[in-house]
């Protein structure tokens, strides 16, 4: 049987999560084992018509982009959105707060216009059907390399749905809410092993909302601790857009 084509495309990021794979060692020769990679800018000058899986970088955040992501759809039988910036709109997600004259001019202070945009920048899935999504700003390898074995075998993606909370008490951490800081970690979907906040941070949210967030227990915690609910509510600004962030 031939192995499926699998096609790596980047749009608005810093690919940084490409690079993460591509760092990968003993495992991509492994995945190479069930699939064939037949373009991947960051590591080929290849490219193809033609794949089964398109694996796509970087969120939707100029409409001139839109043409090249209906392609791949039709192309591709499976569309998996690579990290935060595709899954959820990632980073990118910050300039959605300010006009789009406001952010063009402050990249491109002496030529504003240069800097082409949408008005809003989304994930990938604000442009077409998206069938999977791998979290993470960056990815985390083992879990890109989990989910793609699991579609190649026709199961499902394999992904935590439970909350970082659930790690970080497994890793004993003390919480920081203890400390009086804000954390994500009630609503945001594990699978990261808690890195942040077992090292001295905060859950800043990059792996997106678990499915059926409990708000009312993230209303409850900052309750508790004399918190303003306001302050959950920015801190989701930072990696996901208005429509990754309804509870
Ligand atoms: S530090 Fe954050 S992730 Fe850890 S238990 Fe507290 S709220 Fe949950
Ligand atoms: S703890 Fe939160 S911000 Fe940190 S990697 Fe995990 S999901 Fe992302």
């Amino acid at each position: 049987m031939s192995k499926p084509k699998v096609a790596f495309f980047d749009f608005t990021s810093c690919e940084g999560c490409q690079l993460a794979i591509l760092n990968l060692e003993t495992e991509l020769l492994e995945l190479l084992d069930i699939i064939d990679i037949v373009e991947f800018r960051e590591a080929m000058s290849e490219k193809s018509d033609t794949y089964d899986i398109a694996v796509i970088e970087g969120s939707f955040s100029r409409d001139k982009d839109l043409k090249r992501l209906k392609k791949i759809r039709e192309t591709a039988g499976v569309v998996i959105a690579l990290g935060a910036c595709a899954h959820i709109g990632g980073i990118n997600s910050l300039r959605n707060n300010q006009t789009r004259d406001e952010v063009q001019r402050i990249v491109y202070p002496d030529n504003p216009t240069l800097y082409e945009t949408n008005k809003k920048a989304l994930p990938i899935s604000g442009a077409i059907k998206v069938d999977a999504f791998i979290p993470g700003c960056p990815v985390d390898v083992g879990e890109f390399v989990k989910v793609v074995k699991n579609l190649v075998l026709g199961k499902a993606p394999g992904l935590p749905t439970y909350p970082v909370c659930v790690e970080c008490k497994m890793n004993e951490n003390t919480c920081v809410y203890e400390y009086g800081k804000t954390c994500l970690g009630p609503i945001v979907r594990a699978g990261c092993n808690a890195v942040c906040t077992s090292n001295g941070g905060v859950c800043i949210g990059c792996r997106g909302l678990i499915p059926n967030p409990n708000i009312n227990s993230q209303k409850d915690i900052m309750e508790k601790y004399g918190l303003n609910m306001n302050l959950i509510m920015d801190s989701m600004n930072l990696f996901m857009t208005e429509e990754n962030k309804e509870v």
